[in-house]
């Protein structure tokens, strides 16, 4: 299927694909990995490579952070059943300091298949969501 769009980091005008990390001086040049081009001087993929590893559900690309924008992980589409199916990559930490120079996406977290959601919490959060709205007259069923 073709393409409507460019893909996000990637530089509309560059017609041939990168085979250097532009982010050190000079340019490193970039191995193919099983994620895409990675980068040794970065030990990580630069951030202008898009993941080149399919959604275990829809097939799509999944994201840095092991999460698929399509199906959400979910093949129910049920909200309580989204999950990030890949692991997970960064380039800041939660205290969001850059990991490195932060111009590299790293492995942050091995674990695929972790839960999106905590479903005892989406179930009780629904029910009070329900609730209020119910109570302003704003839910019906
Ligand atoms: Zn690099
Ligand atoms: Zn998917």
């Amino acid at each position: 299927m073709a393409r409507r769009y460019a893909p996000r980091f990637s530089l509309p005008d560059d017609p041939k694909p990168r085979t250097h990390c532009p982010y050190h001086d000079p340019p490193v040049e970039l191995e193919r990995r099983e994620l895409g081009l990675w980068c040794p001087a970065g030990e990580g993929y630069p951030l202008f490579i898009l993941r080149q590893e399919a959604c275990p559900v829809c097939r799509r690309n999944l994201e840095w952070d092991g999460g698929c924008f399509a199906c959400h992980g979910a093949a129910s589409g049920e909200r309580a059943d989204w999950c990030f199916p890949g692991q997970r990559y960064d380039r800041y930490d939660d205290d969001g300091q850059p990991i490195g120079d932060g111009q590299h996406w790293v492995k942050t977290y091995g674990a695929p298949n972790r839960p999106a959601i905590n479903k005892e919490d989406f179930t009780t959060g629904m029910a009070a969501i329900q609730r209020v709205f119910a109570a302003k007259g704003w839910w019906k069923r």
